[in-house]
């Protein structure tokens, strides 16, 4: 942990001698003098270093290090004349750790399009947009932590392998060890009873129902974890493997979860604004213009609450051409969150109150027998960020609903014992935490906020 480049740059103790480690970002090399740009992946900005090849003779260092290649240079920090950095390096002695062949290594000066760097993963956090997103994001996932444990949330691990289809959110990965090219095979059937679990298993796709569990004995819990999805679907907005993080809250009805999302939503976004300067202005200059500004103004507005019913009548009259039609009952496709959230209250919204047949079996009922006590927020650019519910607590009504959509009450009989004894009022949300990712970051593309995107087609590296 000794000189990062993002201390030194800060440094006032000038004509100090130190050892800088890092990667040749940029050469500059004429008769008498060579300048490099050395990053350490610290920060966006580089530490500039300017060797008197002659004084020091340190020609065949300098010719082995090219852009990519790996050094530790020892030299006296000064002030710069330069405008563009307050500290510089004389470099006065070279280890050359790790050269890189100018002939073939892939990241040049250029700026690479995000298509050709996801054929180059392993090579693409050495790029500043990468680089960015990557202490971003791990800014935001310790924001995530600190908020619900600042609020006495219990974080619990939720298992990755599940038995039960928590809520056919989506299509779901199997996992077996049975051997696929001789599968045991009974009447006709698949003998799952020789499985590893003794029967078919799959990758989760959301840790809510073992969340309940716990919710139910500590009261307010949170999960942050992977989830996958088997989604055949090529959106910038879904990815197959990809993080959730789901709160639960017990003694807490749909408004008290409306609450907590909105005042965790507006928490992480700060924690970022604030301990993330630098990449922020990065993403507000280079990858989506004004992103601060738009930032701090969901900040400081209060989102705005709307039935589905009601968003479905503003769509409805809306003077624009959608490519999917709407129809109070259907789900809203991404150009309408859109449409609301952009053009018709530029800002947040959450909608409430879906019809139950688009929502899980466990969202609490209304009284009209129609809608359900879902909530989802649906964020400008994005589309829906958080899908929420407050959830059916009343024994009876939750095996009505489990029975009507078909799904066996016996696969449940732990979720449903939780409503035999001692039920409460609970509710809780998921975020995919990419989408957080892309929303504060502006990046267009989820598979670009994660480190290895796992989508349909495509598992490399
Ligand atoms: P969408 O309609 O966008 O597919 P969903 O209704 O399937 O979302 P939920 O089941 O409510 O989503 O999951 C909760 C949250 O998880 C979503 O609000 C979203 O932020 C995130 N999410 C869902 N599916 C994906 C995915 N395939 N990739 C990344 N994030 C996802
Ligand atoms: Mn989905």
């Amino acid at each position: 942990m000794k000189n990062r480049i993002k201390d030194i740059l800060k440094t006032t103790a000038k004509e100090q001698e130190i050892t800088v480690e890092g990667w040749i970002r940029t050469k500059r090399d004429s008769k008498n003098l060579c300048f490099f740009e050395l990053s350490d992946g610290s920060s966006l900005k580089n530490l500039q270093i300017i060797i008197d090849k002659e004084k020091y003779n340190l020609t065949a260092e300098i010719d082995r290090l090219s852009t990519g290649a790996s050094a530790a240079i020892t030299g006296i920090l000064v002030e710069s004349p330069g405008k563009n950095q307050s500290v510089e390096l004389q470099g006065q002695s070279i280890e050359v750790i790790g050269e890189a062949s100018p002939e073939t290594y892939p990241l040049q000066k250029k700026r690479h399009s995000f298509e050709f760097l996801r054929e180059i993963a392993h090579l693409r956090p050495r790029t500043n947009t990468f680089a960015a997103v990557t202490r971003v994001r791990s800014t935001l996932s310790f924001a995530v932590h600190k908020f619900f444990q600042e609020n006495d949330f219990v974080y619990v691990h939720t298992p990755i392998i599940s038995a039960s289809d928590a809520e056919g959110a989506g299509e779901m990965f199997q996992i077996t060890t049975l051997p696929m090219e001789n599968v045991p095979m009974v009447d006709g059937e698949v003998d799952y009873s020789k499985d590893f679990f003794g029967k078919p298993a799959n990758l989760t796709v959301s840790g809510q129902l073992e969340g309940e569990i716990y919710a139910t004995a500590l009261k307010d819990i949170y999960t942050f974890g992977p989830t996958f999805r088997a989604e055949n679907s090529n959106t910038s907005r879904h990815l197959a493997e990809f993080w959730m993080i789901e709160p639960e809250m017990a003694f807490c009805t749909l408004e008290g979860n409306m609450e907590i999302a909105e005042k965790f939503l507006k928490y992480v976004l700060q924690y970022v604004l604030d301990n993330s300067k630098e990449d922020m202005n990065f993403f507000n200059s280079f990858v989506q213009k004004g992103i601060i500004d738009d930032i701090k103004h969901v900040i400081k507005s209060p989102f705005t609450h709307l039935t589905y019913t009601e968003a479905v009548d503003i769509l409805l009259k809306a003077d624009v051409k959608f490519e999917f039609p709407v129809e109070w009952g259907h789900d809203l496709q991404s150009e309408h969150e859109r449409y609301l959230t952009e053009k018709v209250y530029n800002g947040p919204v959450i909608l409430t109150d879906y019809p139950q047949g688009i929502k899980a079996f466990y969202m609490k009922q209304n009284d009209d027998g129609k809608t359900v006590r879902a909530m989802d927020i649906l964020v400008p650019r994005l589309g829906e960020i958080i899908g929420g519910s407050e959830r059916e607590s009343d024994l009876e009504k939750l095996k009505t609903r489990l029975s009507e959509q078909d799904l066996d009450p016996k696969d449940y009989w732990w979720y449903l014992e939780l409503r035999q004894y001692g039920t409460v009022p609970h509710s809780g949300f998921g975020l995919g935490f990419e989408r957080l990712v892309q929303y504060v970051t502006g990046m267009q593309n989820i598979r670009d906020v994660i480190p290895f995107p796992r989508t349909v087609g495509s598992a490399e590296f």
